[in-house]
């Protein structure tokens, strides 16, 4: 079932541009600094573009990565200007960010209820995106269901009902400290038996000990099988953008204890660290799936590589 749509309207490609206001200003001063007087590319304007990108959370490894690519094409066309180098950083940037098919990465699949199990670190946005993500799902005509997973405090229970509440979902929940994987069991069951298109679930954000941290999810997974074999047909990993380097390690870390499929990246608003979505999208290989952009129901956006760079290199 494919339910990606190219909703590439105005009010999306604002809230982009607005959210990523501050990336790009920081961005887009430091690309005009390394090229103003500047005739041609030399080592000295790639050796200071390569001091921007990594100024701008892009990672080290991306960045030479970048520079290489593009030494190699000034390599080849000696008479490339520096006016003409914005082009085709943005050119090589969005060659370099994960190529996946956006049809694939949206689309959801046949055989329902499509089980999204959402992972991440405390406080980096999980309970919010699923709550947006909840909203995004419905307003494409589906049948959304939300499982609170993350039983560890009273209050994340509470705040996903309210968000259940608010998108109009229903929600599937047991007593605060009950087994994560039982909730996700009773989640499913309950999704089966309504006919629910896509099933969200929560779980508690934790990374300290990664043993818990596989324990959990392996247990959760196991018995979401029990159900259903394909299921979760999605492990999304939520990483707050704002934190930089920090989002790398943390997205270092889940992919080495369970299978991610997929990522959010949140709190891209209010941040100049935007460039880590670059990053952590080639180091990776993993497809991001939405950024959030604000607090609002409508600030997660489905994750379109041209349109980011695009905001990311606007003149404002
Ligand atoms: P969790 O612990 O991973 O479930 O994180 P929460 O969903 O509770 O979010 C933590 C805080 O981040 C909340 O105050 C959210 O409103 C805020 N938040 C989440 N996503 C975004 C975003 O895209 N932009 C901004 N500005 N805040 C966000
Ligand atoms: P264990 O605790 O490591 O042995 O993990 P289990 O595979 O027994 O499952 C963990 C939780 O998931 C259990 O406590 C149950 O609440 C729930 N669960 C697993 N299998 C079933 C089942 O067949 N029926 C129901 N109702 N719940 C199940
Ligand atoms: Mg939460």
């Amino acid at each position: 079932m494919n339910f990606f749509k190219k909703l590439f309207t105005k009010e999306k490609k604002e809230s982009l541009d607005k959210g990523l206001k501050k990336s790009n200003e920081s961005f887009f001063n430091k690309i005009s600094k390394v090229i103003v007087g500047k005739s041609k590319v030399d080592d000295e304007v790639l050796d200071n573009l390569e001091e921007v990108l990594i100024s701008s959370d892009v990672g080290v490894k991306t960045t030479l990565k970048i520079i290489d690519n593009i030494e190699s094409r000034v390599a080849k066309d000696k008479y490339i200007n520096s006016e003409e180098l914005d082009v085709i950083l943005k050119e090589e940037i969005i060659d370099i960010i994960c190529d996946s098919d956006e049809n694939d990465v949206m689309s959801i699949s046949d055989h329902k209820p499509h089980v999204i199990l959402v992972v991440g670190v405390n406080g980096v946005g999980k309970t919010t995106s699923i709550g947006k993500m909840a909203n995004y799902y419905k307003s494409l005509g589906l049948k959304v269901m939300i499982g609170a997973a993350d039983t560890f405090r009273a209050a994340a229970i509470d705040q996903l009902e309210i968000w259940a509440n608010r998108v109009g979902v229903e929600l599937v929940k047991q007593e605060m400290g009950s087994d994560p994987a039982s909730v996700s069991y009773d989640t499913l069951e309950s999704a089966i038996n309504k006919e629910i298109d896509v099933v969200l679930i929560d779980t508690a954000g934790r990374l300290h000990n990664k043993t818990n941290l596989m324990n959990e999810l392996g247990k959760i997974k196991r018995v979401l099988q029990k159900k259903n074999i394909n299921s979760p047909q999605e492990i999304l990993l939520v990483i707050d953008g704002s934190t930089g380097q920090n989002a790398f390690e943390q997205a270092k870390q889940f992919a080495n204890v369970t299978e991610i499929t997929s990522l959010a990246v949140t709190k891209l608003d209010g941040t100049a660290k935007g460039g880590v979505v670059i990053g952590i999208s080639d180091q990776f290989n993993i497809p991001i799936k939405f950024i959030g952009v604000g607090e609002g129901i409508d600030d997660l956006q489905t994750f379109d590589k041209r349109e980011f760079v695009d905001s990311f290199f606007k003149k404002s």
